[in-house]
């Protein structure tokens, strides 16, 4: 364990990290804040969710000079959501300097933020069209920047920002601190930092410190056609206060999210095809919790900083562990304790095992909730409600009819109605969800009927397999050609050690 106290900080510094409630660095804090006060170019891999923002965020601010009121940091980031969210943890951690970060993104009026330009902020964050747009204008002068942060970098060159980002570097004095920061290292990245860094040290947090420990994992077998109603029993019997749901395909959020509504959830779905307005819409009900339920793609919730999430369900299981690890870092941040529940159809049992090697830990194997289980765990929640608003003791209005009515029915069957009332029954309303094909084992022939179907509608986002993800893509292609071959001793190991936690659950 390292506390931020070992690292070097300043007073201000150390305050502000207090007051945000992080008690010891995370690894990739760690690794890469002595270094970079340095001032050494340096790349920082390490999965969503493990910090990463504070990791470039502390040094930054320490080496800002609170009297010039000139733009010295500049931050690139791939989306106007993760500009913000960057900004904000900036302003936190700079708040007792008095370092000032603004977000500049494409979609905001430019006038406003040529005025806010004016107003001298610090640290500019912006997605690398708007930043290239005010350099054009001459709103944005970077003659002054000493430091310069690359954020999601593997994010921004998918989508295509690559000569952006390149000729904001261009206009960026040469003799500066450089810091990139991506979850994965493909080519491209490397090619980038050839160019634009000097004498890099790479700094890579690997897999498997990455789990964050305080999830609760479990898995639950089903068959395709029975996993939704699974679905609704467990959150009828959880009661999230903020859950995702993971689809595979964009067609799977869509049928997903229509669905939940259907049976009276507060669910919306994101993926990449949603206009941009849309997906702001929804993420900022998410976040305001007046939807309890967000359906989406690994694309769409991919590096989003959404806080207090209860529980994750993987209707789907991941195609790739390391997708596995993305998901379920969205719940049990910040010392909080989270939840993620994975479906798998029987044939996708080898995909279960993958997971558990890389991650290094078992799932505990849950049955599907009965209907009677599930109208038990919602009657709880109404008992819960009820007995808070008795403790409340605010509810003199309703007494006197209170007694009028018992004067003609009996207290119990008063009771029972009303809990009926306020509870949420097991809802069955029949819902329309298309057949999604279990993950194969097998290698893929080219035109097989999946990928006939797929085309059809269940497209995959982020181009699907496409090679992102040097490290794990190895692993992918290798478990589907090896076909079984997670059978054998690992799953004869697999099976012993269940024996033994079944034993241990039941006694
Ligand atoms: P990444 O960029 O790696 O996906 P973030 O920087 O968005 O991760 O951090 C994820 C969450 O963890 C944020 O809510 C952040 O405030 C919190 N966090 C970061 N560092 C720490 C820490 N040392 N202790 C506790 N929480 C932290
Ligand atoms: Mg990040």
């Amino acid at each position: 364990m390292t506390t931020f106290n070992e690292l070097g900080l300043s007073p201000e510094l150390l305050q502000s990290i207090n007051n945000m409630g992080f008690e010891e660095a995370t690894p990739i804090q760690r690794d890469t804040i002595p270094t970079a006060l340095k001032g050494t170019d340096l790349i920082g891999q390490a999965q969503t969710g493990t910090g990463k923002t504070a990791a470039f965020g502390i040094p930054l601010i320490e080496k800002m000079d609170t009297k010039s009121r000139i733009v010295q940091g500049i931050v690139l980031a791939p989306t106007r959501e993760l500009a913000v969210q960057v900004a904000e943890e900036l302003n936190k951690i700079g708040q007792f300097k008095g370092i000032k970060t603004l977000p500049i993104y494409g979609g905001q009026s430019i006038v406003r933020q040529i005025k806010a330009l004016k107003n001298g902020p610090h640290i500019v964050v912006g997605t690398p069209g708007r930043v290239q747009d005010h350099i054009n204008r001459k709103t944005l002068k970077l003659e002054k920047v000493h430091t310069v942060v690359l954020d999601e970098a593997d994010e921004m060159l998918n989508m295509g920002f690559v000569e952006d980002i390149e000729k904001i570097l261009e206009n960026v004095p040469s003799e500066r601190h450089t810091m990139l920061f991506s979850a994965t290292m493909p080519k491209q990245i490397q090619n980038l930092a050839a160019k634009f860094m000097k004498d890099v040290l790479l700094i890579k947090v690997k897999a498997s410190e990455m789990t964050v420990k305080n999830i609760e994992q479990e898995y639950v077998e089903v068959k395709e056609r029975q996993k939704f109603d699974a679905l609704c029993r467990f959150m009828d019997i959880h009661s999230p206060e903020l859950a995702i749901v993971f689809g595979r395909t964009k067609r799977r959020v869509d049928e997903l999210s229509e669905a939940l509504s259907k049976r009276g959830y507060s669910a919306e779905g994101i993926h990449g095809d949603l206009p941009q307005a849309k997906r702001d819409k929804v993420l900022r009900a998410f976040k305001n919790n007046t939807i309890e339920v967000l359906v989406a793609t690994d694309v769409a919730a991919r590096g989003l900083d959404i806080s207090g999430v209860s529980h994750v369900y993987n209707f789907d299981i991941p195609q790739d562990p390391e997708s596995y690890v993305h998901r379920i870092g969205r719940t049990g941040r910040a010392g909080k304790t989270g939840y993620a529940l994975t479906f798998i159809t029987p044939r996708e049992i080898d995909h279960l095992y993958t997971i558990e090697k890389i991650t290094k830990r078992k799932m505990v194997k849950r049955s599907v909730p009965s209907v009677s289980e599930a109208m038990e765990g919602q009657q709880q929640i109404t008992l819960e409600k009820l007995m808070e608003v008795v403790e409340e003791d605010n509810f003199g209005g309703y007494k006197q009819t209170a007694v009028e009515l018992l004067d003609e029915n009996d207290s119990v069957t008063l009771l029972a109605a009303a809990l009926k009332l306020l509870t949420k029954e097991p809802d069955t309303t029949p819902v329309k969800l298309t057949d999604e094909p279990p993950l194969s084992t097998k290698k893929r022939r080219p035109n097989n009927r999946f990928s006939d179907r797929r085309r059809s509608g269940g497209k995959r986002e982020g181009g699907g397999g496409r090679d992102r993800r040097s490290g794990f893509s190895k692993d992918r292609s290798g478990s589907r050609d090896g076909g079984s071959r997670s059978g054998g001793r690992d799953q004869s190991y697999r099976s012993q050690k269940r024996v033994r936690e079944d034993f241990k659950n039941r006694g």
